[in-house]
């Protein structure tokens, strides 16, 4: 991938609760863990956090706003495609993602075995190569409800460009 200057950056931070029952989605991927993320779509923190980073970064509204909870469409939704969505509405304003940087804060499951899966998930949504994707896993040192094992949490920053064709 060619070097492209970052015009606009993004952050996103979002977190689920835990409930008994999978699966447990993150980043697109099935996590096999006897627990899942409660949420109105599919739970998927990561592609939340990342989808609301995008917005940001170019001034749309956030993902609440666009994907409301309260529109019986996105009950279950495939996070992937929200975030797919939004990707192809920058794309259309004339941006693209350069790179994406994810924390994920987590103190179950144990997520180091998954997250060449979840960043090879992340770029295919975003249209990037692997290495512009970055996955970090952190515990939360016991701390708080993510380190009580209540929830999930996930920030992550992510940097767009003018498209090539959009100069
Ligand atoms: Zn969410």
């Amino acid at each position: 991938m060619e070097n492209r200057l970052i015009e606009c950056v993004g952050i996103g931070t979002d977190i689920h609760r835990l409930q008994s029952g999978g699966p447990l989605r993150l980043g697109g991927v099935e996590i096999p863990f006897d627990q899942g993320l409660l949420g109105h779509s599919d739970g998927d923190v990561v592609l939340h956090a990342v989808t609301d980073a995008i917005l940001g970064a170019v001034g749309l509204p956030d993902i609440g706003e666009r994907f409301p909870d309260s529109d019986a469409r996105y009950r279950g939704a495939d996070s992937g495609a929200l975030l797919s969505e939004v990707v192809a509405d920058v794309g259309s304003r004339g941006w693209a993602v350069v790179n994406v940087d994810v924390v994920v804060h987590a103190e179950r499951p144990k997520l180091s075995a998954h997250k060449g899966a979840i960043r090879g998930r992340v770029a295919a949504l975003l249209g990037l190569p692997a290495d512009r994707v970055s996955i970090k896993a952190k515990t939360n040192e016991g701390l708080d409800a993510v380190g009580r094992g209540e929830a999930i949490g996930c920030t992550c920053v992510v940097g767009l460009c003018r498209s090539p064709d959009r100069k």
